[in-house]
């Protein structure tokens, strides 16, 4: 995924979180670059809560008829996590991976200094689609690594009774995701049965989100209080609670997301991660001038996504304003 907007709000995490919350946060429609008629939802960054442990972005798009042409555009400092939904998607990377990502399985790109990749939707006719993507901000120890790739097809799940859940990164309910992670994270696919609640364990020193996909459900977050959240919102829970118990009257998909609150304050614009205004100046540089750091996607021609201008002002962190 890339985005049409510089994203000037530039992010940060400060890792203070003081205890257990219950904050419904809205995502908000945005244009997508190089997608004409795709209707995208962003609930990561917001303005109050830039991450939620290392996530750093949260898009989700569709289900609608699509093609989709997200032309070659450049990543630093991060991992794209594209969880389809509905239909597939051809990811194409300036490491040679040429994949479809289809229901049920996880391509991960891990950027590392630098990476450059592609998103089409299958055929040159419009098709049912719909998907999440996600980033996973790096830590200083992998955020200058070579790039990476990796797609699995064989996410393990854990089941329990009103429960199917697929686990996407990270261990839940003692369940490993085989993909590579570099902070402790966790990212799982929650299927709930209709009429069922279901209490998922947590770990109480990182933060966690709810984010409704399809279907309707209550979060119980502060008992007996349910917090609704439908497929357009995401309940933040903050920290220090060992479960939290999810309904559906009707059945639902939700994915839940977490992690130890992110040390290390970032700066994001537009497709990069980085720690200074200007490793953004030199990254946006890299990429303007085609230089051999991103590479060249094999597949395409001249097509790329070209950068957005640079603010007339310094990229700054910003922390967040839920504590
Ligand atoms: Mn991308």
């Amino acid at each position: 995924m890339s985005r049409l907007d510089s994203g000037s709000e530039s992010a940060a995490s400060a890792p203070e979180c003081s205890g257990p919350m219950s904050v419904l946060l809205e995502s908000r429609e945005v244009p997508l670059g190089g997608v004409r008629n795709m209707h995208v939802r962003r609930t990561l960054p917001q303005r109050d809560l830039p991450m939620v442990g290392a996530w750093c972005f949260l898009d989700r798009f569709g289900p609608q008829p699509t093609r989709m042409r997200v032309e070659p555009h450049p990543h630093i400092g991060l991992q794209t996590v594209t969880w389809p939904l509905l239909g597939e998607i051809h990811h194409r990377d300036t490491i040679g991976s040429d994949v479809v990502v289809t229901r049920g399985a996880l391509n991960l790109m891990t950027s590392g200094h630098g990476i450059a990749h592609s998103e089409y939707s299958l055929g040159e006719e419009e098709v049912a689609l719909a998907a999440l993507q996600l980033w996973v901000a790096l830590p200083e120890s992998a955020r200058h690594m070579p790039p990476t790739f990796e797609q699995h097809t064989a996410l393990p799940r854990f089941s329990a009774p009103g429960l199917e859940a697929l686990v996407v990164m990270g261990s839940f309910a003692g369940v490993t995701s085989p993909a590579t992670v570099h902070t402790p994270i966790i990212g799982v696919e929650l299927q709930i049965a209709a009429g069922a609640t279901v209490r998922l364990p947590l770990n109480p020193h990182w933060e966690h989100g709810i984010l409704g996909v399809e279907g309707d459900i209550e979060v119980e977050a502060s008992a007996p209080e349910r917090v609704p959240v439908d497929a357009e919102a995401m309940l933040y829970l903050g920290i220090e609670r060992d479960y939290v118990d999810v309904y559906s009257a009707e059945g639902a998909r939700a994915f839940l997301l977490g992690g130890e609150p992110f040390a290390e304050e970032i700066i994001m614009w537009w497709n990069f991660v980085a720690r200074t205004h200007e490793e953004i100046v030199e990254a946006r540089e890299d990429w303007e001038n085609d230089t051999a750091r991103f590479g060249h996607v094999p597949g395409h021609g001249a097509e790329r996504i070209p950068a957005p201008p640079m603010p007339g002002v310094r990229l700054k962190t910003r922390g967040r304003r839920l504590k």
